[in-house]
């Protein structure tokens, strides 16, 4: 029957298939599965044997980067060709550990040296952490580290004109509270940080309409770019301070302008 021929060729073809898909399988080196036998020579290589971590946490702390370092390769690569890798992005390698300790271990239970190196390795995060970990030098009485702290929120946090009086981050936020000891000023104090008075005076001889409108208005606005009229608020500021003038302050800047000492009629 010539039915019976036809049905045979196909079951060949399905066969020689599945052969053939057997043979070209790709087989991807598993990193979990090698960093056993490279984690120490790659810890020494970055010089993060000082943690003291145990195994696994060694483990749990480089095994991100280390499967990224690893890639998708089907031959293992040796372990120079990894801590390459590694060290190619040292910075933000190093950023992401710090992170990723503070993940592992909690801040109060750091050997100092962990604490040194999530302090000296945080960057950017500085702005989430930066509270926390300011709390936690305190306790520990490292001034020499909250100095790098301070550093570090230069560079990377939230930087207000402001300096806090109690731990000297640039970090007084618009409501007068520090962001990062929590610490509350006054307005008081503030305005006597910025010398609110001579800082007005120095405004009114570039903008003498400005400071006609601040002390007919008896508030101004108080940014990086420094004084600012009520009508014309900073717009794309993150920090702008409102300050509202009392009545001395008032009385001793509308003499100033009395006394002609601002030209008018502009
Ligand atoms: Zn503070």
């Amino acid at each position: 029957m010539p039915r019976r021929k036809k049905s045979e060729e196909p079951q060949q073809q399905e066969q020689e298939k599945k052969t053939k898909k057997k043979s070209t399988k790709d087989k991807y080196i598993d990193p979990n599965a090698i960093i056993d036998e490279y984690l120490e020579e790659v810890v020494n290589a970055l010089g993060l044997a000082y943690l003291n971590l145990d195994k696994d946490e060694y483990k749990e702390l480089i095994k991100e980067p280390f499967a990224a370092a690893v890639g998708e390769v089907k031959t293992k690569p040796k372990a120079r060709t990894i801590i390459n890798r590694l060290q190619a992005n040292k910075d933000s390698l190093m950023e992401f550990l710090a992170l990723k300790l503070l993940r592992i271990k909690n801040l109060d239970k750091m050997t100092n040296e962990q604490l040194e190196f999530v302090v000296y390795n945080i960057k950017n995060t500085v702005k989430e952490l930066g509270p926390q970990l300011y709390e936690e030098l305190s306790k520990r009485n490292r001034q020499d580290l909250i100095d790098f702290l301070r550093t570090t929120w230069n560079l990377y946090g939230i930087n207000s004109p402001v300096e806090c009086p109690r731990c000297k981050f640039n970090a007084i936020m618009p409501d007068l509270s520090c962001y990062i000891c929590k610490y509350v000023i006054s307005m008081k104090q503030l305005k006597e940080k910025i010398h609110v008075i001579d800082l007005l005076i120095d405004y009114s001889k570039s903008d003498p309409e400005g400071f006609k409108e601040i002390i007919t208005a008896g508030y101004f606005y108080y940014s990086w770019n420094g004084i600012s009229p009520p009508s014309k608020m900073p717009k794309n500021e993150l920090l702008v301070f409102e300050i509202i003038l009392n009545r001395e302050e008032k009385e001793k800047l509308k003499a100033y302008y009395s006394a002609g000492n601002i030209p008018q009629n502009q």
